[in-house]
């Protein structure tokens, strides 16, 4: 390791050093994001950076509480790849390498396994990692993507219009960014690009998610890669809903750590 040991993460301990940690049953964190597109302004780190500043401070703030694994840096992106830079996971190959990650934890006596998401389109992936988690290990396994975790706050305090303004490279991810690293940020490259067919029942939006799910084709919907309104981002409303998500996840790990691991029935 580069730099000092850290109380939080996992590939700091020695094997000796995890298997004491095992009894206290911290959160084990696995966050994972992607190398993306994300608009002429923003580079293709964000899902990778965004996510890990958040685990990384949560872990700092409760470091007895959790134990963070190393980051996921690619996700699931084959409908991202007709822009230049993207990187892409087949879903299966995703799937399966998240679940024995999941499934080496459940296997050294972890119990409590939290998936980290910074990009949309691992959700239905991780989601279903999670499921067989549970149905293969005796773990319990969560997961979420960052936004849901403020989605009341943001309805209230963004400016941008819903749905569609905070969707992808957008009002909340640049906001956010501008907060962890305006140097990062090209401002004046920001666009404000919302064109996806009109619906009561379908829409993009991060903030609350559609009745009807559908992910097209990026560049049918996107010529800049933004679905949203960048031009609106502020260092302002990115540290306000940074500290939210911090402060939420804190509140979600403490529960999760002490959600019980109930016995199976078996009723036949
Ligand atoms: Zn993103």
């Amino acid at each position: 390791m580069r730099g000092p040991k850290l109380q939080y993460r996992y590939d700091h301990y020695t094997w000796p050093e995890i298997k004491e940690l095992v009894p206290r049953q911290p959160v084990c964190i696995i966050p994972i994001g992607s190398v993306e597109d994300h608009g002429y302004h923003l580079p293709l780190d964000v899902d990778n950076f965004l996510i890990e500043s958040v685990c990384e401070d949560v872990a700092r703030r409760i470091p007895d509480e959790v134990l963070l694994l190393p980051l996921i840096p690619y996700g699931f992106e084959d409908h991202h790849m007709s822009f230049p830079g993207t990187i892409t996971i087949r879903a299966e190959h995703l799937e399966a390498f998240v679940l024995d990650i999941t499934l080496s934890l459940a296997h050294h006596g972890f119990r409590k396994i939290l998936i980290a998401d910074g990009h949309g389109s691992n959700m239905p992936i991780v989601d279903l990692v999670a499921r067989k988690t549970i149905i293969q290990s005796d773990a319990l396994c969560a997961c979420f993507i960052w936004p849901s975790l403020i989605a009341g706050l943001i309805k209230e305090t963004r400016e941008s219009e819903f749905p569609g303004g905070i969707s992808h490279a957008c009002e909340l991810e640049t906001s956010v960014y501008l907060y962890l690293n305006e140097n990062a940020v090209q401002m004046d490259k920001a666009v404000k690009e919302i064109d996806f067919p009109k619906s009561k029942y379908y829409w993009h939006d991060l903030a609350a998610g559609p009745p009807v799910r559908m992910v097209e084709w990026w560049t049918r919907i996107s010529k800049s890669g933004v679905i949203g309104d960048a031009t609106i981002a502020t260092k302002e409303k990115g540290k306000l809903w940074y500290d939210a998500t911090i402060n939420n996840l804190i509140e979600f790990v403490r529960e999760f750590r002490a959600f019980e691991v109930r016995e199976k029935v078996d009723l036949h």
